[in-house]
């Protein structure tokens, strides 16, 4: 819809060809109905969000589009926005339909034409552009953009067609995976801890040989089926993407070193010997988790008879605790994939395949993810507002 608004707005004869009878499902459905369209954060910081690479693809569109702009673009649409936890912007209104609706205002306005219930099924390039293959006949057009999303949620339409269309123009698509999804996980002693929420452990994905890729310091929620919440969400594409050989690690108190923590229990143990062994861990942490943690490391009796490789083992398990991950609740669960058009094969300033000249692709169709947060949503609208200009 971004795209087409600008496009159709650079005066550009615009249609948009939309499967669906009702267009932006996924904008309905985002943050559990309320859309959590952008962030707060901005500049490098709001690049990093995204690793490296990817970072470094995104940098133009979304210095030419950041979040400020993408907030001022939306109120004056008449969607005032709200700054909630975890730098998230939210519609003060609390509704995501707001959201569609002000941008079906802005498609309307543009001048662009929307077909709702046209799915595509093919493209061709011709010598004129393309030629896009419908059930309701052909479209033909000079240039074409693509933003048919990715593979999550397939109910709201994302099923993976735009994948084939862009392999079929000369593209590479990288390996795709669900993320930001819930974990599942068979540890009883996960199970038993659910209903608590951790705001300030840090929990990390590792890889199949141990590295540890990414950390987040988010909220952590333990269910009745594992770990969920916006930090184990933010680690599912690292966990798919380790194939049955990666999982997490807990850090319960990523402010206490080692060193500090073990200097800490010899003093308490000298003084207080009579306590018991559970009584060293931080107050902060949830009862239910203290206990939990004692009985991961065999961390029984006082103070007095603990020994120096009991006290190691539950310095391990409050620092250091590895939990095998095979993967995620999969693309069903998933807030968006990983994977997709090669970044390598699209021009960052404009959006325009290097493989097919007059052909965009925006979006979460391209190798671009972000965390929870409005990242995803920012990266969509920035790449797309780029592709609609550029067309
Ligand atoms: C449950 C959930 C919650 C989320 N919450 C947030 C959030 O709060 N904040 C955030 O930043 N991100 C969130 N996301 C991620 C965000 O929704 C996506 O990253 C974003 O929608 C991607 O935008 P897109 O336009 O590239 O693709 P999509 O939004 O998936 O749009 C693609 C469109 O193309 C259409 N289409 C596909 N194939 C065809 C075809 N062959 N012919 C015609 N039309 C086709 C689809 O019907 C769809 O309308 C959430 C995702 C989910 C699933």
């Amino acid at each position: 819809m971004m795209a087409a608004i600008e496009a159709a707005r650079a005066g550009r004869r615009t249609v948009l060809l939309e499967k669906h009878q009702r267009p932006g499902l996924k904008i309905l459905i985002s943050g559990g109905g309320r859309c959590n369209l952008t962030t707060t954060r901005q500049g490098a910081d709001l690049e990093a969000q995204y690793g490296t690479e990817r970072g470094r693809f995104l940098r133009h569109a979304l210095r030419s589009f950041p979040p400020p702009q993408l907030r001022a673009f939306i109120e004056q649409a008449g969607v005032p926005l709200q700054e909630e936890d975890l730098e998230k912007l939210f519609p003060v209104s609390q509704r995501a339909r707001d959201v569609v609706d002000a941008l079906l205002g802005q498609l309307q306005q543009s001048g662009a034409e929307l077909r709702l219930g046209w799915p595509v099924t093919g493209v061709q390039r011709t010598e004129a552009g393309f030629v896009v293959t419908t059930p309701r006949g052909p479209v033909a057009a000079r240039s074409l953009i693509l933003a048919t999303g990715g593979l999550s949620y397939p109910k709201t339409g994302a099923t993976g067609d735009g994948y084939g269309f862009c392999r079929g123009l000369g593209h590479s698509i990288t390996a795709t995976f669900p993320a930001l999804a819930p974990l599942p996980v068979d540890a009883p002693w996960v199970h038993a801890l659910q209903g608590i929420v951790l705001q300030d452990a840090a929990i990390a994905s590792y890889d199949a040989t141990g590295k540890l890729r990414t950390q987040r310091r988010r909220p952590i929620l333990f269910t009745h089926k594992g770990l969920s919440g916006p930090a184990p969400m933010d680690l599912a594409g690292d966990v798919e993407e380790a194939v049955g050989h990666g999982g997490v690690r807990f850090d319960f108190v990523p402010d206490a070193s080692l060193e500090q923590l073990e200097a800490d229990w010899l003093a308490a143990a000298k003084t207080h010997g009579s306590r018991r062994i559970e009584s060293v861990l931080p107050a902060h942490l949830p009862e239910r988790l203290r206990h939990t943690l004692c009985e991961l490391a065999a961390a029984t009796g006082t103070l007095a008879i603990w020994s120096r490789a009991q006290r190691k083992q539950l310095l391990a398990v409050l620092k250091d605790l590895r939990l095998p991950v095979a993967r995620s609740l999969g693309y069903d669960h998933a807030e968006v994939t990983r994977g997709g058009v090669d970044l390598a094969e699209i021009d960052p300033r404009t959006m325009q395949s290097r493989r097919c000249p007059g052909l965009f692709v925006c979006g979460e169709l391209l190798d671009v993810d972000g965390p929870i947060g409005g990242f995803n949503f920012q990266a969509a609208f920035a790449t797309g507002r780029l592709a609609g200009r550029s067309c």
